[in-house]
């Protein structure tokens, strides 16, 4: 017997959750789509979040729901605007990694008030790091981890 409170032993469960147990797959659209494409793709997937790729896969950009409820509050043709002329770019993006930890990430959507992060893996193209995008955590994804952490401790 450890001497380890109840407490103690669900603090050290949670603490070693990870992203990679928790990850959704991600949506992405490719830098040079319309902002109508996006709206389409988010509505047609139903996802919150748009990442946004450049020809060599790498992430370049996110496209929440309000970014693209702005764009359509505008009198542009949304067919002739690209997405990459409204999205959050690179390097304001912030991302997490299969590895980390489920509750870190959660941080960070607290700390930057938003809806989701890409998971990314790191790749070095000549010297510069890029990020090609493996998976998608959410809020949602959280809310399924709090909810299977209290059935398991009942059952
Ligand atoms: P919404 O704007 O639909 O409420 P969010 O709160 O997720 O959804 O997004 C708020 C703003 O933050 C948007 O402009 C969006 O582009 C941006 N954003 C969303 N996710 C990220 C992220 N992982 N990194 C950087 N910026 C993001």
């Amino acid at each position: 017997y450890t001497g380890k409170t109840g407490a103690q032993l669900l603090t050290e469960r949670v603490k070693k959750l990870t992203v990679k147990q928790y990850q959704s797959v991600p949506v992405v659209v490719n830098e040079s789509a319309s902002v109508y494409d996006a709206i389409c793709t988010i509505y047609l997937e139903d996802v919150g979040t748009l990442f946004v790729i450049n020809g060599d896969s790498h992430l370049v950009g996110v496209l929440s729901r309000k970014d693209l409820l702005r764009a359509s509050m505008g009198k542009q043709n949304l067919e002739s605007v690209p997405v990459s002329i409204i999205m959050t770019r690179m390097p304001n993006i912030t991302m997490c990694h299969e590895g980390d930890l489920l509750f870190e990430a959660a941080n960070k959507l607290i700390n930057k008030q938003i809806d989701g992060l890409p998971v990314v893996r790191d790749v070095e193209i000549n010297g510069n790091i890029k990020y090609e995008v493996i998976g998608r955590i959410t809020k949602t994804n959280m809310t399924k981890a709090l909810v299977q952490i209290a059935l398991d401790d009942f059952h």
